[in-house]
């Protein structure tokens, strides 16, 4: 695709999901990456409902500033899931609503957020990673995410938002959307006992999709690491 129908599907996408309300204000970034190795990523303070293709952010590929305006500060998430996610094409992060309630709730399993509810949370987003809180722009946020060695394309920040890695910007969002719906759903069932996808259904996604390995025991812990 070229970097101007790119710069048009950020665009586009953006707009879709600030104006479902997926992320408020100014808040939530999109990066794509380019085959030259740079980027083309959401400036900074700027609501996605409203950008303007000329001005999205272009970086080289050694992170510098060729064009547009200043890129989010949130560029360092971005950098660290793309470093350790080699197949990663975009990225989206959001303040979204459900997601960010689920990443405070106290029983969260950090390696395995959430239960697996419905298939297409498994194919779509699988096992989506929590990182404890930090500040805004804090570098430290990037330590955390490198320290998951590319093990999740979905990386929860507690009290902050998802962070959600794809093959293509389409992916990206749609996983994002599916990470949201999960999450809101975990918490309309919380409580409720829902029926969860059995051990085995998730095996016959995983084996039949091709996915990523999902935790295997009963209580959803990954013993392996
Ligand atoms: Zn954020």
């Amino acid at each position: 695709m070229s970097e101007a129908k790119l710069r048009e599907e950020i665009v586009r996408f953006a707009r879709s999901l600030f104006e479902r309300g997926l992320t408020p204000g100014s808040s939530g970034n999109i990066s794509v990456r380019l085959d030259d190795g740079g980027w083309l990523v959401t400036p900074t303070n700027a609501s996605l409902g409203f950008l303007d293709p000329a001005r999205i952010s272009r970086l080289d590929a050694e992170g510098r500033l060729v064009g547009g305006d200043a890129p989010t500060k949130e560029i360092p998430l971005h950098a660290a899931l793309y470093e350790t996610r080699g197949s990663a094409r975009a990225i989206v992060h959001l303040h979204s609503t459900h997601s960010v309630a689920v990443s405070m709730l106290p029983e969260i399993d950090a390696r395995n957020v959430l239960p697996p509810l419905t298939a297409y949370s498994v194919m779509r987003v699988g096992r989506t990673a929590l990182v404890p809180y930090y500040r805004p722009g804090d570098p430290a946020v990037a330590d955390a995410i490198r320290g998951l060695a590319g093990r999740y394309s979905a990386v929860l920040l507690a009290n902050h938002g998802p962070v959600v890695a794809g093959d293509t910007l389409e992916a990206a969002v749609y996983a994002t959307e599916e990470l949201e719906e999960t999450a809101k759903l975990h918490l309309l069932t919380r409580g409720l006992n829902p029926r969860l996808l059995s051990p085995a259904q998730v095996r016959d996604l995983v084996a039949h999709f091709k996915l990523e390995p999902w935790p295997e025991d009963e209580h959803g812990h990954d013993h392996d690491h």
